[in-house]
């Protein structure tokens, strides 16, 4: 007869940064409560003993606030408030003999391919079986489901292939059986995440297969809403468009990160596309997409990158009018290929061009919105705060996009379900509407 093994350990994991992280330590969550550990995410109010920081290495900024964390809970150690110490992710790849060196208090620190030598760490086994079973971390409604592994592009500033290894692929099979298992529980919407979502299936299949992908998951009973982030620009597979116009349950948003828009840097960022395609496509995507929002990320401050470059940049996000942008300053990471260039543009300069695309977005976006103003959305709602119900539009992803506000003193909805919503104000960051 099989016994249960009694843990007295309890496990706190921290994770940081990005929703691609989040799912490992959902993965972890999973394998570890299948070896009946007790396991919390992110609390503060935990006895846990045991604690699991999953690192992010992506930038200056994100490797400072896991160094801080692991600091923070190597005192905490060494004051005896908890037992043991483990690292993994990102930082924890990239900088493993540095931190084992700077940082010992750490009992042992993990690559990111390295769950099952962390859960033998801590006498647990990897379980098979629990494949497609995560237990997911965000609200009841939705998900990520993290389709690929790693990145095979070699976008000159990026440390991510670094960190996550070559792109690969998980089977379709294995991708609609836990987006059943999440549908099963609840689960509404998902997000696919990946580095690069457009190279799918090239490893495994040798083709593309998003399109085809995208067409199994619409057809699980249950998920109503299927977001598509990170396709890279450079060769997109136009198909996808079709399977988003055809098919009701791919909501008509795409996130592209396009990095810049000047030639000379996109040559440089070796990004295999020029601006002339890059405004081509985004032409191609709105025509077979009509109403699409387009959420796109740049990056200012590469190395040569000069005023007239950055007007350029400037220039095309004004005249490409993008639902969302997100702006990161570039930081010059080791061991890329951009770390061989000069980093001349000073830190305060790329701070003010952040800043001033940020403002011409702003102006954007508020008119974006305003243009919503009268019209009846189909809403998804994620929580209650204050005196509003807070929701999205399939326009809109959880945590960076848009919000809708309708007043709870006048209307009701129930936390999880959809809703019409006719807009009735609007913000550069947030709508305001009624239930119809
Ligand atoms: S496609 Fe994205 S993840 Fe891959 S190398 Fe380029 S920037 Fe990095």
């Amino acid at each position: 007869m099989k016994t249960k093994t009694i843990r007295k350990d309890k496990i706190n994991i921290i994770t940081l940064g990005c929703s691609k992280n989040l799912v490992d330590s959902e993965n972890l969550i999973t394998q570890l409560r299948g070896n009946d550990y007790q396991v919390a995410h992110e609390r503060d109010d935990t006895d846990a003993n045991v604690v699991i920081i999953n690192t992010c290495g992506f930038i200056d900024l994100a490797k400072q606030e896991s160094i801080d964390m692991i600091v923070e809970h190597a005192a905490l150690k060494k004051a005896g408030r908890i037992e043991k110490l483990y690292v993994t992710g990102c930082l924890s790849q990239r900088y493993k003999s540095d931190l084992e060196q700077e940082i010992p208090e750490v009992d042992a620190y993990f690559g990111t391919l390295e769950m099952p030598a962390l859960l033998a760490r801590l006498d647990a086994d990897y379980k098979h079986e629990l494949l497609g079973e995560r237990q997911i971390t965000t609200l009841p409604h939705y998900a990520y489901l993290k389709i690929s592994e790693g990145c095979s592009r070699s976008c000159s500033f990026c440390a991510i292939p670094l960190m996550r290894g070559q792109h690969i692929s998980r089977p379709v099979e294995e991708l609609v059986l836990e987006a059943r298992n999440l549908a099963r529980r609840g689960v509404k919407e998902i997000m696919l995440i990946a580095q690069e979502l457009t190279y799918y299936g090239l490893d495994l299949y040798k083709k593309r297969e998003l399109p085809r992908l995208l067409c199994a998951l619409a057809d699980v009973d249950g998920i109503e809403w299927i977001r598509l982030h990170y396709a890279y620009p450079g060769k997109f597979p136009l198909e996808i468009l079709d399977v988003m116009a055809d098919r009701p349950e791919i909501c008509n948003y795409l996130d592209i990160p396009l990095q810049h828009a000047s030639d000379p840097v996109l040559a440089a960022m070796r990004r295999q596309i020029t601006r002339d395609e890059t405004r081509r496509l985004l032409g191609q995507i709105r025509e077979k997409v009509p109403g699409i929002a387009l959420r796109t990320t740049f990056l200012v401050g590469y190395p040569g990158e000069t005023d007239s470059d950055f007007r350029a940049l400037l220039d095309f996000v004004e005249e490409q009018q993008f639902e969302r942008v997100g702006v990161f300053q570039y930081s010059h990471e080791e061991n890329t290929r951009a770390f061989d260039a000069d980093d001349d543009v000073p830190e305060v300069l790329k701070a003010e061009r952040a800043q001033h695309l940020m403002e011409v977005q702003q102006e954007i976006s508020v008119q974006k919105n305003e243009a919503k103003i009268g019209k009846v959305f189909k809403t998804l709602f994620d929580r209650k705060e204050g005196q509003y119900f807070i929701g999205r539009t399939e326009f809109d992803s959880p945590e960076v996009d848009n919000e809708v506000l309708v007043d709870a003193a006048t209307n009701y909805v129930r936390i999880g379900d959809f809703a019409p919503v006719r807009i009735t104000g609007a913000e550069a960051f947030d709508l305001y509407g009624e239930k119809q």
